[in-house]
């Protein structure tokens, strides 16, 4: 791989990435998977969908979990459904991660992530503790796996994410930041949080949104690339300036409308490839 190789949040089924084949038409050389459903999640699969990744000449970077049951409808609804956070069904997707990192293993692919959740802010209570002892278990699965697990931004301001990275006190756990769920969140300013979470950032989202009139409390709005309040020149040259090389993963997940999600992503591809021109002149 080369610097800032363009990528695409892809699925292998229904989901909410694109399907290969549109990343291959768009020549974008790199890839996130969305986790297929456990079902499809086989050895057999396992190999047909690398025979597919040769065959189209793209690298798989990361697998993404999700979980059944995750709703992102409105902020509230995201504290009470989404990652590992929700206590109802903790230990049945902690298992369920764990399956998701032996499957990206079988893919040959070397860093699992996800949203944790809304993690609890009073870092005293037994409710943060056990969010951190699940982390940590799930970091020791992935190491026996050979891999690293990075957490999405956005839930968590950037402070509040160093203090979480360092409680948990494993180190093959880093970060997947995402600028525009910081806006989306109202968790804080990208650019800034990017530099104070930087030397954890393994993985990116290039994603834009516009701020909500109620950051925090409802919703900011995911536009396409360009077109939203993330500054992108500024946001890679602050990648550039941590030092991160890694691909540049372009999340734009509106799976209804297929045509549209093909042309933006198109579009967002073009865009990043001749700011990284500009700014680290290839
Ligand atoms: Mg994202």
């Amino acid at each position: 791989m080369s610097d800032w190789d363009i990528g695409v949040f892809a699925s292998i089924d229904a989901g909410l990435g694109v399907k290969l084949e549109v990343a291959s038409d768009l020549q974008i050389p790199t890839i996130q998977l969305h986790a297929p459903h456990r079902s499809t999640r086989t050895a057999e699969q396992a190999e047909k969908f690398i025979a597919k990744l040769e065959a189209l000449n793209i690298q798989l970077t990361a697998v993404f979990g999700g979980f059944d049951g995750e709703s992102y409808a409105d902020i509230p609804t995201v504290e009470r459904t989404v990652g590992l956070v929700p206590i109802e069904t903790r230990a049945a997707r902690l298992q369920e991660m764990r399956e998701i990192s032996d499957f990206a293993r079988l893919l040959g692919c070397e860093v699992v992530a996800l949203h944790l959740g809304f993690v609890p802010h009073d870092t005293n209570s037994a409710s943060y503790q056990e969010i951190i002892e699940v982390t940590r278990q799930l970091c020791d699965h992935a190491t026996r796996n050979d891999q690293s697990v990075h957490l999405e931004t956005g839930q968590e301001t950037a402070d509040g994410l160093l203090a979480f990275l360092t409680n948990v006190q494993r180190n093959n756990l880093f970060i997947n930041f995402d600028p525009a769920n910081m806006i989306l969140y109202g968790t804080g300013e990208p650019i800034e949080a990017l530099k104070k979470v930087g030397k954890y950032v393994r993985s990116v989202h290039c994603k834009d949104a516009t701020w909500s009139d109620q950051p925090g409390v409802t919703w900011g709005r995911e536009v396409a690339l360009g077109e939203g309040q993330v500054n992108f020149e500024a946001y890679l040259t602050t990648l550039r300036e941590i030092g991160y090389r890694g691909p540049l993963t372009i999340e734009r997940e509106i799976p209804q409308e297929p045509e549209r999600q093909k042309t933006e992503i198109g579009n967002a591809s073009r865009l990043l490839t001749d700011l990284r021109k500009k700014i680290i002149g290839k």
